[in-house]
């Protein structure tokens, strides 16, 4: 199967010693250069209705090694945090997702593109800018560019990255709260920020049909973006036992690798562009 073409990054070493700190450093110094030679990718995974026509993509970082493995975005986005490359990787992100937007739009496509970023990203202050750019310069790719900011990443900085995130709204970008009930303070989170769509973590529909707490859970956050008037994403559809249940329960928007696993750029518009293709699997 095509999908499975694609390979999940895997963890590139997990320990925790001196031995991981040398690690680091020769996967940054690999990073750097991978960022300078634009090895650094953008895979694009789709999100669906339940019958898998495709809304919009994702995008999602991949750095492929010579050896055919990759390094998951997990370890990229702590690397570049940790060793301040963070707005440096973030920008390329950003402007790799732009570049997706105007190939969809060469062949007449609308499809937003949403990009995940940590909340520190928007305290860096050339990155912060590359946003402001955008909406400045280039105002008609608003409406096709969607902000992934994971609960857990924002909480941590409080106010000044909040006031930030109002502010890109105020501008015109759509935020998206990622991993959404895996934080410290969902609702609180919520209620502060100006967001327009929810991502419900995968972690919940994991148990999906057999655990009867996980059903009720997925309902009332079904019912609670309902109530605020949001869009709701439910993240890590497998199966489509999962799927049918899902729609009993009420849930319009899925993402998972039921539908399409993550898939290089090129994949996507190849399929797009024969125009038969506008959905993920055929159900
Ligand atoms: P995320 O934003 O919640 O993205 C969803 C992750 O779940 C992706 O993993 C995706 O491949 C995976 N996934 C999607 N559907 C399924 C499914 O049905 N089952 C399972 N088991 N997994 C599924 P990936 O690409 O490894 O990314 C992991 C996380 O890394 C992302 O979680 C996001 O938080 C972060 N990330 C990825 N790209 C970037 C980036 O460009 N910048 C930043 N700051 N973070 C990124
Ligand atoms: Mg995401
Ligand atoms: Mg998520």
């Amino acid at each position: 199967e095509l999908a499975d073409a694609y390979n999940c990054p895997v963890a590139y070493y997990q320990a925790d010693s001196l031995q991981q700190r040398n690690l680091d450093l020769q996967l940054f110094a690999d990073l750097k250069h991978a960022l300078h030679n634009d090895e650094l990718t953008l895979w694009l995974q789709p999100k669906v209705t339940p019958d898998g026509t495709i809304q919009s993509f994702e995008a999602l970082l991949r750095w492929p090694r010579a050896d055919g493995s990759f390094v998951t975005p997990e370890t990229i986005i702590r690397l570049a945090e940790q060793y301040g490359l963070i707005g440096e990787v973030s920008s390329k992100v950003l402007s790799q997702a732009i570049t997706i937007v105007q190939q969809f739009r060469a062949l007449a496509l609308t499809y937003p593109v949403a990009i995940n970023l940590a909340g520190s990203d928007l305290l860096v202050h050339s990155f912060y800018n590359a946003l402001i750019d955008v909406a400045t310069h280039q105002p008609d790719l608003l409406n096709q560019l969607t902000l992934e900011l994971t609960e857990n990443s924002i909480i941590s900085h409080k106010q000044p990255l909040f006031d930030k995130i109002h502010a890109l709204k105020k501008l015109g970008f759509n935020i998206a709260l990622d991993d959404f009930g895996t934080g410290q303070a969902s609702l609180s989170m919520l209620s502060k920020l100006p967001v327009d769509k929810i991502k419900l973590d995968r972690s919940f529909v994991k148990e999906i049909p057999h655990n009867p707490v996980q059903v009720r859970l997925v309902q009332s956050v079904i019912q609670l973006a309902a109530a605020l008037q949001l869009k709701l994403v439910i993240e890590g559809i497998e199966t489509d036992i999962q799927r049918r249940f899902l729609i009993k329960l009420g849930c319009k928007q899925m993402q998972g690798y039921f539908f399409a696993k993550p898939a290089p750029v090129a994949h996507w518009l190849k399929q797009l562009a024969t125009g038969k293709v506008n959905r993920a699997v055929t159900l």
